[in-house]
């Protein structure tokens, strides 16, 4: 993706918001890639938490193949630790917050270690292709021989969108509150989205 790498001339903190499947890992790893940002994805976190077999792990195993939010504790400790511990030229919060109360706590997280937030990113894409583009997703792992996410399959998906416009949806209210919400039409390919994401960034 040439042209689009751009040296920050500061930090930039962002939000992805949207629902499974709209891109938010692709496009965090994106950012990652041509901005030097350090993407934190509280699903990672909580997949490799699982894979350890940690104390942690097994508490949410359960919570997510039912493809329902684990509790908001769990998530902001680990944001809170990674914080904490980490030294970057800026944050991308990929599926963190997904309730009000992550959101305040993020807040506040953010003003005790003196970040700015610059922008929460709403990835807007229709429903009736999510559920096509995860099984999509599935498939593409197992034919490359990679492991399947335990929760993409349809069953957990309705699940899973269900959390999302119950929970997570009120954030873009939220964020357009407070003057920073930035909303990308995330139905196109990947390269025209990245490029959009980009110019925000930058
Ligand atoms: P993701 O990889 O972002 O799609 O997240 C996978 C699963 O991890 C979700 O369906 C939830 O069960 C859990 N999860 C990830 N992030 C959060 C969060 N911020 N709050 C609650 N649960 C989360």
């Amino acid at each position: 993706m040439q042209g689009d790498t751009a040296t920050l001339t500061r930090t930039v903190n962002v939000i992805l918001l949207g629902p499974p499947g709209a891109g938010k890992g692709t496009q965090a790893e994106l950012l990652v890639k041509n901005h030097g940002l350090l993407q934190l994805s509280t699903g990672d976190m909580l997949r490799e938490a699982k894979a350890s077999g940690s104390e942690l792990g097994q508490r949410v195993a359960e919570v997510m193949e039912r493809g329902e939010l684990v509790t908001d504790d769990i998530v902001i400790g680990l944001i809170k630790e990674k914080l904490s511990n980490a030294d970057a030229k800026g944050f991308i919060f990929d599926g963190f917050p997904r309730t009000l109360a992550q959101a305040d706590a993020l807040g506040q997280l953010l003003e005790e270690f003196d970040i700015k937030l610059d922008a929460a990113i709403e990835l807007k894409v229709d429903d009736k292709i999510l559920v096509q583009r995860i099984l999509h997703r599935a498939e593409q792992a197992k034919a490359a021989g990679q492991p399947v996410r335990a929760d993409d399959n349809e069953e957990t998906l309705v699940q899973r969108l269900e959390a999302y416009h119950a929970q997570t949806a009120p954030l873009i209210a939220y964020y357009e509150g407070k003057g920073v919400l930035k909303s990308v039409d995330a139905m196109g390919a990947i390269d025209t989205i990245a490029k959009e994401l980009s110019a925000i960034v930058s």
